[in-house]
C-alpha cells in the first residue's frame, strides 16, 4: 500500500500553494497532482513532484479529474493535444476511497 500518513509538527515550513486548473481553488502542493512538460516536450504525470519542467496542477478531486478529461484543459495549458490516456492516468491517480474525509 502507499504511504498514508505524513509526519505532522515538523519544523519544516515550506508552504507551497498551487491552484487547481479545473476548480481554481488553491491547495497545498501535496493535495495536488502535478502534470509536467519536460524540456523534451514530453508530458508526464509527475508523481514525485520533482520532474523539471513546466507544470500544471489539478486537485485530487474525482470531479476535477473527470472534468479535466471532459474539457481537456491540459491541452490549452500545454498547447498541445494530449491523449485521453493521460487524462485517464490522472483519474486513476485520484483515489475516491480516500476522498471521504471531513
Ligand atoms: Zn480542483
Amino acid at each position: 500500500m502507499s504511504k498514508g500518513k505524513t509526519a505532522k509538527g515538523t519544523a519544516i515550513k515550506q508552504i507551497e500553494m498551487r491552484r487547481c486548473i479545473v476548480c481554481r481553488q488553491v491547495f497545498h502542493k501535496s493535495e495536488l497532482i502535478r502534470i509536467v512538460k519536460t524540456s523534451s516536450g514530453e508530458i508526464l504525470l509527475d508523481e514525485s513532484g520533482k520532474i523539471f519542467g513546466r507544470g500544471a496542477y489539478v486537485c485530487k478531486s474525482p470531479t476535477c479529474a473527470a472534468t479535466l478529461k471532459k474539457r481537456h484543459n491540459l491541452d490549452k495549458v500545454f498547447k498541445t493535444k494530449l491523449p485521453n490516456e493521460l487524462y485517464d492516468k490522472i483519474i486513476s491517480a485520484v483515489d475516491p476511497k480516500e476522498k471521504i474525509q471531513m
